[in-house]
């Protein structure tokens, strides 16, 4: 078999390996292994472009390439293992910057080489393009993520700067497709308006809408690693970047309906600025705050619990102690399921990610949608660090910022237990009237405290 052949028939395991982990990506119960079957083919992909090749190459490229490949390896298990998972969305950012420059340098590498031929500049001047505008916007939302950059900067009709940036950028792409120069001056040229581009585009944008829009930029990173797989016409290349493409847009679009959200309001908007005040009239009235004893007799002598994590239950680290509450409760007699948001926490998945590292069982984590109608039989309702998930003006208050945004009825059960340090509002930046439900019960203080003295409590029952 030839060379050729059998580089392909390395491509073509690769793609089949991507989508199957793909798919198994989609369940918990599969996710680990997809990620390695995923991981696996992308070896072999790296492991046949370098060795099945019918060029000699000299030893120290193959000294160089494989310093590389060690030294990246070794920085991203670091970085992986090391991240805590509230920092998560943050490296997600920052990886996903690293795609986009990947992508963006073949471009610069590749034209000189490729002026001959339309289509190949076509493909090497929409990867650089949409490359360095997901490298420079990633780096961006790194930044603000990570707190290096709190305040959205919006200069004076910044969407208009904006979009002649774009149009700027698109008239330039268009006219290196079209007159194919020599000199790679012009490319370079878009290369610099893009990245301009890239961080205008994320900078005005507040640091609460980062996630959405990282997974619009993962999207961007999918789509100019496939125009990549079209240059050389790489099978592997081009499956795994339109299925990172095809994965980001999903995602974006399913985190702006779970948000009740366009994503013209969260490019164009300001609502994501982190502690705005969100525009909600404050709520009159007094809540009943309770004591770790009271919170655990409740518990004790419910027939039912659903227990609903939010991002306070990140902050807390609490999953491992909601888990052994979750246990001491069944041990006891007590029906204990979770109700799980999807945009509860700070990226999508937060919730099933955090509980999944506790060993939750997953058939125990319920959907909104299937949990919603259970809530009427529900005894006790823990509340875990949330608060945007389950505030009621989503339902009732038009002029609420979060209004038509899908909310967990908890509202809807017989009592409600509601864990967090103080009456500050979440991330919408909005009061929750909720807490001053008559069936509502406070429990102030760090939610991993809590749950270990509500623990304690309940042991001594
Ligand atoms: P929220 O941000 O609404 O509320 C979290 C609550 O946790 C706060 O009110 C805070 O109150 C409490 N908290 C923080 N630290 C602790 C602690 N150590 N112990 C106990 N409580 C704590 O979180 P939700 O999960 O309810 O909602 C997620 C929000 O994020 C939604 O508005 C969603 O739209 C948004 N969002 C989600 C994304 C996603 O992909 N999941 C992406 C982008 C935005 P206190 O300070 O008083 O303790």
């Amino acid at each position: 078999m030839d060379i050729q052949a059998l580089l392909n028939i390395s491509y073509l395991i690769a793609a089949v390996t991507f989508m199957a982990g793909m798919k198994m990506l989609g369940s918990p119960k599969t996710a680990r292994k997809g990620n390695l079957i995923a991981a696996a083919g992308m070896s072999i992909a790296i492991l046949a472009t370098i060795f099945l090749h019918e060029k000699q190459i000299p030893l120290l490229i193959y000294t160089l390439i494989f310093a590389a490949i060690a030294l990246g390896t070794f920085t991203g298990w670091y970085i992986a293992v090391k991240v805590e998972m509230t920092k998560m969305p943050e490296l997600v950012s920052f990886f996903n910057g690293m795609g986009g420059a990947t992508a963006a340098l073949i471009g610069l590498l590749e034209y000189v080489h490729n002026t001959d031929s339309t289509y190949k500049i076509a493909m090497i001047v929409a990867g650089l393009l949409i490359g360095s505008i997901s490298f420079s916007g990633s780096m961006i939302a790194w930044g603000k993520l990570s707190g290096k950059m709190r305040k959205p900067v919006r200069l004076p009709s910044y969407n208009i700067i904006n979009t002649l940036i774009l149009l700027l950028n698109i008239a330039l792409a268009v006219y290196i497709v079209a007159e194919r120069p020599e000199s790679p001056l012009y490319l370079y040229l878009l290369f610099a308006l893009a990245l301009i581009y890239g961080i205008m585009f994320v900078l005005p944008i507040g640091g609460a809408d980062m996630p959405v829009v990282i997974s619009l930029l993962n999207s961007f990173t999918g789509l100019a690693a496939a125009f990549g797989g079209f240059l050389y016409d790489n099978m592997a290349m081009l499956t795994g970047g339109v299925l990172v493409g095809s994965a980001g847009t999903i995602l974006t679009i399913a985190m702006t309906k779970a948000m009740n959200r366009s994503l013209s309001n969260v490019i164009f908007g300001g609502f994501g600025d982190t502690g705005g005040s969100g525009g909600g009239e404050s709520i009159q009235g007094s809540v009943k705050s309770v004591t770790p004893s009271d919170a655990g007799i409740l518990l004790n002598y419910a027939n039912n619990v659903v227990i609903v994590p939010g991002y306070g239950l990140a902050v807390a680290q609490a999953q491992h102690t909601i888990h052994e509450l979750e246990e001491l409760l069944e041990s006891k007699g007590v029906n204990v399921k979770y109700a799980i948001h999807p945009v509860a926490g700070r990226m999508p998945g937060h919730m099933n990610v955090l509980l999944a590292e506790a060993n939750v069982d997953y058939d125990k984590l319920v959907d909104m949608d299937d949990i919603n109608p259970q809530f009427k039989n529900t005894d006790v309702v823990l509340v875990v660090g949330a608060n945007d998930v389950v505030n009621p003006a989503a339902k009732t208050n038009p002029s609420s910022p979060i209004y038509g945004m899908p909310v967990l009825n908890v509202d809807e059960a017989k009592n409600v237990i509601v864990l967090k340090r103080s009456m500050k509002p979440g991330y919408a930046g909005i009061d929750n009237e909720l807490f001053y439900y008559p069936k509502t019960s406070m429990l102030f203080g760090d939610a991993k405290d809590s749950i270990t003295k509500i623990i304690n409590e309940v042991k001594n029952m």
